[in-house]
């Protein structure tokens, strides 16, 4: 069983598994979710244990991952009777129906916003121990079926700060086109189905300020820069040509942004490793639109081509990864 949420005992807050990912590679912060203690995001249930009755997590902290990352039951996880997240555990065979190729193996958490300013996490002054203490002396009642409900509106995770959350919905999910049509995405004052808010780069003339993505042809590593090469090109005319012609796209990386960035070492992890991978990549930028410019050509620089391109400005808003489901569609 997947879950959407979980409480993290330090900070005193439910973060999903993406939150934990940003707060695990981001070097201003002091974090570790091997060391954190997870715990039930239905408050009725996490009162009702003391603070070792933890969730695992899954693909936390692998910064190039594939398979979709979320919390888990481990074996020693208990919920109250009527916990909406108790596991799908057989009692005759013990055995947890945990689905790990099905149930796991998709982003069943859509959130309808991504908010572009980033979440702020305050810790918890008291210590873990204190928190035991005041939940032996002030048991609370089982939970009741209203209570359950009610948690489990609150814990959806309806906004998030991550832009790999939307990402892995949409990668994970991309076989299911309906279902895709059907999720509602908004970002900034634009709202549109996951479907539509993911363009692809070929057809980034479509509309600009969407979620654009392509297959990565190269990736070439300059002094100042990376740049981010698409297979696919754009058709576009020109005020005085009479027809369409396929122009380059590309994105290109500052490595002074990278340098400054609070992700750097995981930044620069997973663009080297896409440098070397083998593996069929993808790139997902949010913020920037490419447009047609002309740069002076390597082997005459007297003359110019015509190329759609654009400089990442956010780095919170860019991936490379691998996704299988995309390759060749
Ligand atoms: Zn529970």
């Amino acid at each position: 069983m997947k879950f959407d949420l979980a409480y993290c005992l330090s900070l005193d807050a439910k973060l999903s598994i993406y939150d934990v990912r940003d707060l695990n590679f981001d070097e201003t912060m002091a974090f570790d979710s091997a060391k954190e203690h997870f715990q039930c995001p239905n408050d009725a249930c996490r009162l009702a244990f003391d603070a070792v009755n933890v969730l695992g997590t899954f693909n936390a902290k692998n910064v190039n991952y594939v398979r979709t990352p979320h919390f888990k039951n481990i074996p020693s996880t208990r919920h109250v009777e009527g916990c909406p997240y108790v596991s799908l555990r057989t009692p005759a065979s013990g055995v947890e129906v945990d689905g790990a190729e099905t149930d796991d193996s998709r982003e069943e958490h859509f959130p309808s916003e991504l908010l572009l300013t980033r979440r702020e996490y305050v810790r918890k002054p008291s210590s873990p121990a204190v928190v035991v203490d005041v939940v032996r002396d002030d048991p609370k009642p089982p939970s009741t079926a209203s209570d359950v409900e009610h948690s489990t509106r609150d814990s959806a995770p309806d906004k998030t700060s991550v832009f790999a959350h939307p990402v892995e919905c949409f990668v994970s999910n991309f076989e299911d086109k309906a279902l895709l049509k059907r999720m509602p995405l908004k970002i900034g004052e634009h709202t549109a189905p996951y479907a539509s808010f993911f363009k692809k780069i070929e057809y980034l003339q479509d509309n600009k300020g969407l979620i654009y993505w392509g297959k990565i042809k190269e990736i070439k590593d300059y002094t100042q820069s990376f740049r981010i090469d698409f297979e696919q090109k754009v058709w576009f005319k020109q005020g005085d040509e009479a027809k369409k012609k396929p122009y380059s796209v590309n994105v290109y990386l500052s490595k002074k942004l990278i340098e400054n960035y609070r992700k750097r070492k995981a930044f620069l992890e997973e663009i080297k490793h896409a440098i070397d991978s083998d593996a069929e990549l993808f790139c997902f930028f949010y913020g920037v639109t490419p447009e047609l410019q002309q740069v002076p050509s390597k082997k005459n620089p007297e003359q110019t081509f015509g190329v759609f391109s654009a400089d990442i400005e956010n780095l919170d808003h860019f991936i490379i990864r691998e996704a299988p489901g995309l390759a060749d569609k």
